[in-house]
């Protein structure tokens, strides 16, 4: 979790990802801007170290509320690791290179058919830092229910002053620590081996691949996954990129009171009246505008995000800031004490990489990011087993299939050509989206009765297909 850095009149670690974006969006090529953020965000958690929970430091005027700098959580899982014994020489049938949801789902699942397995990852013990939330029907068709550390029956959407709306889909959020040690416990016990590294780069022979990580170590594999989200590090893309970004800043408080019915989650509040005393402020929400989502764990304990759905170029967080602090004052929500915060941004829509290609990849890298909600763990977690099975499939029993030839099975499988049409759909949903002022996106969202438009008609959609 990043650690908000402040100095005596602003909150320094803020860029201004407005003018960043825009800037990045006219290379031909967007990767780029991945590898400058994580740099950024990279630069910002060096300047964290010191900060303690409680500790005060002056900011400027609009952020008292986020005064509170929160405790640095890097916390990790009490497990031993078989290591990855390079001196060895072994070729191993998979090298997945980054262990977040997406490549530890398809470790496991791999590693179970017997196929020897190596997972890259520079901290592959760490909790995953997101604070995930998800539909509770997607946990328990894959059994994860057990996966979920509180659940709403209900998903409300304020249009406005006077109307909001209880989707009816119960709603969780992830326990991650839970997640990720499931996964762990599996992988271990399927004898995967670790290595501990960041990769560099991955040169291709005719019959395997050669992983080489930033300590010096080079892993020979039949095949390479990239599983390493938005960093996009070994798979290609041919196509200018220039996707939307979801853009939000969370906060997962202890607050003195807060006026939500703890039992239902707050999926959108697109209410603008806390910005009425600034016209200002009120004009830039009217023409991009955010919407708080809070998952409210008790009385005194709540995740509040706000949240810019999508726009191109991307929303600055300082921006989102204002609004939320705003917006917080005015629903009388005073924090006490801010156990997390999270910056996020989610590229959205964009091209898919070049399909197929030698490497195979799986979630944020391979473009699975859902293009108009910008969700993805669900998604990614049962799409696993596609990646994983063709995999299997194509290394193992059914004939050895070898280089090129595995990945672009592989590929066909991930993205056959209903669903890269599916995703050209919700792309094109995207590029309304980006269309639409507070006014237009709250007639859209309202007029579906009791449903979100886009989010709940894809996921149908998805699942008719899958
Ligand atoms: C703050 C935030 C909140 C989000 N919230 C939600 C949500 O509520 N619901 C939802 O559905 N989606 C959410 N998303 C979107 C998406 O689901 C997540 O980004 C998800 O973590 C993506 O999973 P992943 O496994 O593809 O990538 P990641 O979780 O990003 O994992 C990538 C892994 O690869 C490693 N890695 C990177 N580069 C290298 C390298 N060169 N070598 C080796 N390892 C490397 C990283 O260390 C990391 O462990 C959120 C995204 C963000 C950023």
């Amino acid at each position: 979790m990043d650690t908000l850095v402040k100095t005596p009149n602003k909150l320094e670690f803020l860029h201004p990802l407005c003018g960043f974006v825009d800037k990045v969006c006219s290379f031909s090529c967007l990767r780029s801007f991945n590898q400058e953020y994580n740099k950024y965000f990279l630069k910002k958690s060096h300047l964290k170290t010191g900060s303690k929970k409680g500790f005060r430091v002056k900011a400027g005027s609009s952020s008292a509320i986020l005064e509170l700098v929160p405790e640095t959580k890097m916390e990790n899982l009490e497990f031993e690791l078989l290591l990855f014994d390079h001196s060895k020489g072994i070729v191993v049938d998979l090298a997945i290179v980054g262990g977040g949801p997406a490549g530890l789902a398809v470790v496991q699942q791999v590693s179970e058919a017997g196929l020897s397995v190596c997972s890259i990852d520079p901290s592959p013990k760490l909790i995953w830092p997101n604070n995930y939330g998800v539909w509770v029907d997607e946990f328990e068709a894959m059994d994860l229910l057990d996966c979920l550390d509180a659940t709403w029956s209900g998903a409300v959407v304020s249009i406005d002053d006077h109307k909001s709306k209880d989707l009816g889909r119960p709603y969780g959020r992830v326990n991650r620590k839970q997640l990720k040690s499931t996964m762990m416990q599996k992988c271990i016990s399927n004898g995967v081996k670790f290595h501990k590294a960041k990769v560099v780069k991955v040169t291709h022979e005719e019959s395997l691949s050669l992983v080489i990580c930033n300590d010096g170590v080079t892993i020979q594999a039949a095949v390479v996954l990239d599983a390493t989200g938005f960093s996009e590090c070994l798979v290609q893309y041919n196509k200018p990129y220039n996707p939307g970004y979801q853009v939000a800043y969370g906060i997962l408080a202890e607050v003195e009171e807060h006026p939500f019915d703890i039992n239902k989650m707050v999926f959108m509040d697109w209410r603008d009246s806390h910005l009425n005393n600034n016209t200002n402020l009120k004009e830039r929400n009217r023409k991009v505008p955010t919407f708080l989502y809070a998952m409210p764990f008790s009385k005194d304990k709540i995740f509040l995000e706000g949240t810019s759905l999508v726009a191109r170029p991307g929303l600055a967080i300082e921006d989102i800031q204002e609004r939320m602090v705003a917006r917080l004052r005015h629903l009388g929500i005073k924090v006490k004490s801010i156990e997390e915060d999270e910056r996020c941004v989610i590229p959205m829509g964009g091209p898919l990489p070049v399909i197929p290609q030698r490497v195979v990849g799986i979630g944020g890298t391979a473009g699975m990011v859902h293009p108009s909600t910008g969700y993805m763990v669900a998604r990614t977690l049962a799409a696993a087993p596609i990646v994983a099975n063709a995999i299997v499939r194509y290394l193992g029993s059914e004939g050895r299939h070898l280089g090129a030839e595995l990945s672009g099975e592989v590929w066909k499988d991930l993205w056959p050509i209903e669903r890269r049409r599916q995703r050209e759909f919700f792309c094109f949903g995207m590029d309304i989206l980006l269309k639409l002022d507070l006014d237009a996106l709250r007639r859209f969202f309202d007029a579906f009765k009791g449903t979100l438009p886009l989010i709940n008609m894809i996921n149908n959609l998805l699942r008719d297909k899958e």
